[in-house]
Formats: structure tokens, sequence, C-alpha cells
């Protein structure tokens, strides 16, 4: 075997004799030979591909641990985990564009005064037990600010979603200074608290409790959106419906990471396992946040799972559609959801984004704020 000096690898690699060092240090690419006596690193010249392929995944910005394991692999699995690789620092840089993207604007306050009509939400929240459970564990909430939706699991799982929605009613009050975010995401770390408490106090051995929650609060002109878990949020405008959350389930992360067809994540026998959820033990699940522009003409729905798991988008849009009113197109949605068995509890708020009528601060499209368990 013919065997290349440090140097001269180097050079036939393009990458340089520090770098070589390196890889050899961290384990990636150990030479093929090192002189006892001189401790000289030789290389193979069958090396060369590893080596450049170290290189370029280290420009990827893949970290040490996973180039190694890539390493290991064949061709075809070697492409699948940079695939997968590459679907996650995608995902991960999506929400902080959305968030780089609102912090310009509020700070350039670049949006404001854009706005000549006033808008409000006109509104309507339903929540059903379903055909097969024996209780509702989701809680909904819809007034004229706030909209949520949480789907509690586990034997504590009611008093949990619960207590979420409980920790974001303020914010359907008069809005307070400052920042969105900042008010959003602390509203939901005392979500995270009580359902933390709530669960521990439970003491339940085995079986964890906690709830997924999705909620849109309304600034006037603008949508905050705070997501964790599978509930969803989707939005119909100009005969369009766009899905605006990503559900945080394992089997969502399989979809984006190629490893899971869509046909295939529907039987997928974990396709209730979440990723994220509040309340749960392990790391510490950070919501996903953005701010959305709303638009006179807008139907937002917030849903909880056992909607979408057996209404398919097609249906739901044409429902959406068809209604006009949000509460009967709550109690359509409803109605599909347990004409399709009704397996799981199911949640519902629609909201349209409407000119106010005046004088907008009294405006009672709405009617009052409600909480349905
Ligand atoms: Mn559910």
């Amino acid at each position: 075997m013919e065997l290349l000096t440090i140097g001269a690898f180097a050079k036939a690699s393009r990458l340089s004799p520090k770098a070589l060092r390196l890889y050899d240090e961290l384990d990636l690419l150990p030479p093929a030979r090192v002189d006892p006596d001189t401790g000289y690193r030789y290389y193979a010249l069958a090396q060369l591909e590893r080596a450049r392929l170290v290189a370029w995944l280290r420009r990827l910005g893949m970290p040490l641990a996973e180039i190694r394991a890539v390493c290991a692999l064949d061709a075809a699995d070697a492409a699948r985990e940079i695939r997968a690789y590459w679907a996650r620092v995608d995902a991960e840089t999506a929400v902080r564009r959305d968030l780089a993207a609102f912090l310009v604007e509020e700070l350039t306050g670049e949006s404001r005064g854009r706005h000549t009509t006033m808008l409000e939400l006109r509104y309507a929240a339903r929540s059903d037990r379903g055909h097969v459970r024996p209780a509702n564990q989701d809680t909904v909430y819809a007034g004229r600010r706030l909209l949520a939706v949480a789907d509690g699991c586990g034997p504590a799982g009611a008093p949990a979603s619960r207590a979420a929605v409980a920790a974001l009613r303020f914010l359907d009050g008069e809005p307070a200074a400052g920042s969105v975010l900042n008010l959003l995401e602390e509203a939901v770390r005392g979500a995270n608290e009580a359902v933390r408490d709530l669960a521990r106090a439970a003491g339940e051995d085995g079986e964890e409790s906690g709830t997924t929650l999705t909620a849109l609060l309304w600034t006037g002109s603008k949508l905050a959106l705070v997501h964790i878990g599978d509930s969803r949020a989707y939005l119909l405008r100009d005969g369009g419906l766009f899905r605006i959350t990503h559900d945080h389930s394992v089997v969502q992360s399989l979809i984006d990471e190629g490893r899971l067809s869509q046909e295939e994540a529907e039987s997928h026998p974990q396709r209730a396992l979440l990723l994220k959820a509040l309340g749960t033990s392990g790391a510490p699940s950070v919501p996903d946040l953005r701010v959305r522009e709303a638009r006179d003409g807008d139907r937002y729905l917030v849903c909880s799972d056992g909607l979408t798991r057996v209404v398919p988008d097609a249906l739901i849009k044409e429902l959406l559609t068809a209604g006009s009113d949000p509460e009967a197109v709550v109690r359509s949605l409803i109605g599909a959801a347990n004409a399709a068995g009704g397996p799981d509890n199911v949640s519902c708020v629609v909201a349209d984004v409407v000119e106010a009528a005046r004088p907008p601060a009294s405006a009672g499209t709405g009617g009052a704020a409600r909480v349905l368990v």
C-alpha cells in the first residue's frame, strides 16, 4: 500500500496538515500508520475520499459526533443521515428567520400606520368528547383577543389542559404594555409551571400528564402564535388553506427527515407520541412563537388532533369555506370528526378577521368570552 506523508496527503486532499491532525485527534480520520519512532502520520490514498467528506460535513456545520456516525455508514445510509440533518437545520432556521423579521419590524416600527381600517375578531369555540373516550381532556377558549386549544394527556390530562389555558386567560384582557412576544413567553412559562405542579401533585406512577397548547393572541392588526405539541392552527386566505403550525410529534420529525412517508405516518404505531408538550419532564419544552400579519377576510382555525387525525385537510377546507358564521363552521367541523368515528376528543376555534363595528372598544361581535371543557 502506498503511503503519503501528511504534507503530501494534505496537498492531495486540499486540507491543511493542521486540519488533518485535528481530525485524527477527534477520531474522525486516523492515519493509516503512525511511525512509532518519529510520530509522523502517514495516510493511504484510499483515505482521500473520507478526508474530503469530513471536510464537507464540517463546512455544513454538522456536529463532530454526527460526522463520525455518517462516515461509518455506506453511501445510501450516509445520504439519508445528511438529508435528515439538513431537515432539522432548515426547520430551526425557519423559526429563527421569523423571529428575526419580527424583531426588525418591532424595532423599526415598519408596520406602524399601515392600517387604516380597524379590525377585530368574530369567533366561536366548541369542544366535544367524541364517541369513544370516557371523558373530555381538551380545553378550548375564545375571547376578543385570545383563542386557545389545549389537549391534555395522561391521568391528569383534563386539569392539565385547563390549567394551561387558565394561565393564558389574562391575555384576553386589556392589552399590556411591552412586546407581545415577551408577554406570550411569560404566559407560557406560567402555564408550564402550573401544569407541572399539577402533574406532580397527581402523584402518578409511570404515565406522565401534560398538555399541548396552541394559541393565537390578537394585537389589533397581528396575531401572535404560540404553539407546543400536535394541536394545530390553520389559515384560510384567498381560497387557500395553510397550516401555520408544525406538529411536535415523533412521526412529524420522521416525515421531515425523509424516514417516513405521509401515508406511512397515518398508521404509525407511535403517531400519538409527542416530542414536546407542556408539563412533561425532561428537557424544558420551548414553544414555537411567531407573529403574523392579519388581513380583513382571514379565517383562522385552531383545533386539537381529534379533528385532524380523522378529517382530511381537503374536507376541513371545504367546511371552512362553506360556512358563513364561525359558530356554524365549528359545529360542522366537530360533526365531521364524529361522523368519522369520533375516536378522540375534538376541539375547534374558528375566528374571522373582520372590519370593526363602531365604536371598536365596545364591539361585542363575538359575544362574551367563555371556556368550554
Ligand atoms: Mn387528542
